[in-house]
């Protein structure tokens, strides 16, 4: 049997039983980690409190080595709020929208519980914490998020050189199969033309330059967004389903 210790973003709750919850958490050193929280569904739970979506926590694991608990999940026996940024989250819609759709994404792109992934991580909870500050459009912060998730799982997106022949931009053709922006020459069938301002808008979410991003029109964010988002369902084969519900 072991303890071990972690901080992590809280990404799901799920029922287990009349009073327990499984907790699916990212964290720091284990990766994506679920396990079992016992009593949290007891309206006095102050644990169970703790244990939310979007909450930044410090929890301790107990794991009992091949004996089973709950569903052979390891135990959170106890938990510490580092940043509760449910709190300014949930009672916003366009913040709720936008960071449910980044703790799936988050999910989706952890597959293998308990492999460390350290940048999707300091993603998350960068991105939490800007989303909960309100200092820029819950929309730019997701798509900001997503496009960065993109590039630290190894599928960057190009808004200035071609994707494929390396030719400096700006380059006019988007094609999500070829990976970005295409010249003229290596442009393929189903290639879109977007305004060149959206592109810029993509590229500034990618690299932080949040004062091109925040500058940029209502239209030029509506199609980044659609972009993006045609990128990221090409990657992870079928759709996030919280992004149907992000206000555009
Ligand atoms: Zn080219």
């Amino acid at each position: 049997m072991s303890l071990f210790r972690d901080d992590g973003i809280v990404l799901r709750t799920q029922k287990l039983g009349e009073a327990d919850r499984i907790i699916t958490l990212l964290t720091r050193g284990h990766g994506r980690v679920r396990a079992v929280a016992r009593g949290v569904r007891r309206t006095k739970s102050k644990f169970g409190a703790r244990l939310e979506p979007f909450s930044h926590v410090d929890v301790q694991f107990f794991a009992r080595g091949s004996e089973l608990v709950g569903r052979g999940l390891p135990l959170c026996t106890q938990s510490e709020t580092i940043a509760p940024y449910g709190g300014a989250i949930v009672t916003d819609y366009a913040r709720y929208t936008a960071g449910t759709a980044m703790l799936e994404t988050a999910e989706r792109f952890t597959d293998h519980e308990g492999e460390p992934a350290v940048q999707q991580y300091l993603l998350l909870v960068g991105g939490l914490r800007t989303l909960a500050g309100g200092e820029h459009a819950p929309n730019l912060v997701l798509d900001a998020f997503l496009l960065r998730s993109l590039a630290v799982n190894g599928y960057a997106p190009s808004f200035g050189a071609c994707a494929r022949c390396g030719m400096p931009g700006p380059n006019r053709w988007f094609s999500v199969a070829a990976g970005g922006v295409v010249c003229g020459e290596c442009r393929v069938p189903g290639s879109v033309v977007p305004s060149a301002e959206s592109l810029t808008l993509l590229g500034a979410l990618l690299t932080g330059d949040w004062a091109t991003a925040d500058a940029s029109e209502p239209r030029h964010v509506r199609e980044g967004s659609g972009l993006v988002a045609a990128y990221l369902h090409w990657h992870l084969e079928r759709g996030l389903r919280s992004l149907r519900y992000v206000e555009k």
